[in-house]
């Protein structure tokens, strides 16, 4: 079956704006809330796909990919090019799902007492947070890539207990408010509630003898070091997304991801759009007038050559193919344009003055050689000759 659209999920217009989607959510997850439907799995799984709808389009960064790839945006091995994809945290489905916006609205609208729900997110129960991490590289490191080791300060599994919490030797029992089963229900007039238990937080066990290294928690505070793989071509605001990495989670719980925030620093040189680099290059006027060759650097590290063809103007732009910066994921590369700025020589002696002179005496300012400024003020003179009639 395939999916439905989230903005007909949500009952709302593509141009909808962050307020309206907010607006018409509360008001169908009201109507469907599982507390409010109890054993009608057409309202759960509507109440479902609406969470999901909302999850992606409160996020303007996941709705504009929804809006240019659809469902496909959010699917394993998404688009190329998003730097490990999304479905990261909070996405759909996704693990960390029941604690993401889906939560901090219901907080709201129920004063906080909001519970997370029973079925399989209750294994989610007690999963590590995702953790960011920024990152600024260079641009010659975007565009060779690069290994580079960080360093997180999170929590990592605890070492005595192997995550148990337990003391070593012995074992969590089963929790006796619940009997394991990590949830317990209550009748509240008509509707039966089914809450996280209490006494387990939803783990279903409890621990009798807590490890002292770690007080329970299956977890210990750590600086971790890790090894990040910067593909070449990433860009300004790739994501890299290390699955596991992020904090530990809670006596055995699943680890959140670590998410590497790329940040490119300005080059002084060059300036990249997209996979193509541009850069302005100053010219002597007399190189420009007579033809010549340039050298410039390029972002390999390496230099290119340029024939200046004689009488080049200034904004002229020079293309080099493949010189530019490599593309995420792909053997190719951009181009390289280099824009000329002519320069004006300043500071003349009494004889390059002498020289200039002569040259002009020789006529280079006439319409012939100097065809832009020439042509120019015959035409202002012809419009000064016309505006007197
Ligand atoms: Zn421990
Ligand atoms: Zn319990």
């Amino acid at each position: 079956m395939s999916k439905q659209d989230y903005y007909d999920l949500l009952e709302i217009t593509k141009g909808a704006d962050g307020d309206e989607i907010k607006k018409s959510y509360r008001k169908l997850a009201m109507q469907y809330h599982p507390d409010r439907n109890p054993d009608d799995k057409a309202a759960e799984q509507k109440f479902k796909d609406i969470s999901e709808a909302y999850e992606i389009l409160k996020d303007d960064q996941k709705r504009s990919a929804y809006d240019q790839f659809g469902h496909a945006a959010f699917e394993q091995g998404g688009p190329g090019g998003m730097g490990g994809g999304f479905g990261g945290p909070g996405g759909p489905g996704g693990p960390g799902f029941a604690g993401g916006g889906f939560a901090d609205i219901f907080e709201e609208m129920f004063g906080g007492g909001f519970a997370q729900r029973g079925g399989p997110q209750q294994q989610q129960s007690g999963r590590g947070s995702d953790l960011r991490f920024n990152m600024t590289i260079t641009l010659e490191d975007a565009f060779g890539g690069k290994n580079s080791e960080v360093r997180v300060p999170t929590s990592v599994e605890c070492d005595t207990c192997h995550g148990s919490g337990a003391k070593p030797g012995t074992e969590p029992v089963a929790c006796a408010t619940c009997g394991g089963h990590g949830v317990v229900r209550s009748q509240q007039g008509f509707f039966t509630v089914e809450r996280t238990c209490p006494s387990c937080h939803g783990q279903g066990k409890v621990i009798k003898e807590t490890c002292s290294n770690c007080s329970g928690q299956g977890r210990v505070a750590k600086e971790k070091t890790l090894n990040v793989n910067i593909p070449a071509g990433v860009e300004e605001g790739t994501r890299i997304r290390l699955s596991g990495e992020g904090e530990a989670g809670l006596r055995g719980a699943p680890a959140g991801d670590l998410y590497i925030f790329i940040a490119i620093q300005p080059h002084r040189m060059f300036h990249r759009h997209g996979a193509d680099i541009h850069m302005r290059v100053p010219v002597p006027m007399t190189t420009a007038a007579l033809g010549g060759h340039i050298e410039v650097p390029t972002v390999d590290g390496a230099r290119a050559r340029i024939n200046i063809p004689a009488g080049t103007q200034p904004g002229q732009q020079f293309r080099l193919k493949s010189k530019g910066m490599s593309v995420l994921r792909a053997k190719s590369r951009g181009d390289m344009f280099v824009e000329l700025q002519v320069e004006t020589p300043v500071n003349l002696t009494k004889k390059q003055k002498e020289h200039l002179e002569s040259l002009q005496a020789a006529g280079v300012e006439d319409k012939k050689h100097s065809p832009e400024s020439g042509g120019f003020f015959s035409k202002v003179k012809d419009l000064w000759e016309d505006l007197k009639e």
